[in-house]
């Protein structure tokens, strides 16, 4: 099984590089924030309550996301693999993702990390706000704070795999194909 974590800060390109990769390798992607975003549109409870958070750029609760994953593992059983996009996203939820795992006998494979600086940050996602309408997108406050966030919370999530041999980094700026191929010739070492 392969079990791909794509790690790197918001607009970083790991949903791009997502769809490439289910098509490749035939794997299920889990993206907590595109999870978040349906629930969000259906209206649900857990959906209005994550919507106050994700429009000022704060985490939800690593509770609320591990058990929509725990949800989604069970749902895929027969699964060649999964990408895990946007989670873990806090070092708790990292954690819990390897005792889900354990339970199935299918460990990560390893972390792929996408290098990006924030000025460049900064600049895809309010380009991508405009084309998405996306509302977490559309004001540089709100996206400052998701890189805060993201350098706060998420990037010590890295250790964690490092601890686990399981960590590599490739450059996030240049063509979508270059990246690619770069995540692929991670890929090809597992
Ligand atoms: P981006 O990577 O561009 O920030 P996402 O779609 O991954 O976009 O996430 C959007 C928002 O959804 C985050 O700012 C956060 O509020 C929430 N979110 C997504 N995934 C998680 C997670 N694993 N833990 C906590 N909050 C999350």
């Amino acid at each position: 099984m392969l079990n791909l974590v794509l790690f790197g800060p918001p607009g970083a390109g790991k949903g791009t590089q997502s769809q490439k990769l289910i098509e490749k390798h035939g794997l299920i992607h889990l993206s907590t924030g595109d999870l978040l975003r349906s629930e969000i549109s259906q209206g649900t409870e857990l959906g209005l309550e994550a919507k106050k958070l994700m429009d000022h750029g704060a985490l939800v609760p690593d509770a609320v996301v591990i058990g929509m994953i725990s949800h989604k593992l069970d749902a895929n059983k027969d699964a060649k693999g999964f990408i895990f996009d946007g989670f873990p996203r806090t070092v708790a939820q990292a954690e819990a993702l390897d005792q889900l795992l354990a339970s199935k006998n299918a460990p990560i494979s390893g972390m792929v990390a996408l290098e990006v600086n924030d000025d460049e940050l900064e600049q895809r996602l309010l380009l991508r706000g405009k084309e998405s309408g996306r509302p977490d997108d559309a004001n540089p406050e709100v996206i400052r704070k998701r890189i805060k966030e993201y350098n706060d919370k998420t990037a010590p999530v890295a250790g964690f795999y490092k601890a686990q041999n399981k960590f590599k980094s490739i450059n996030g700026i240049g063509s979508i194909n270059e990246i690619f191929d770069a995540i692929s010739g991670v890929i090809a070492s597992y």
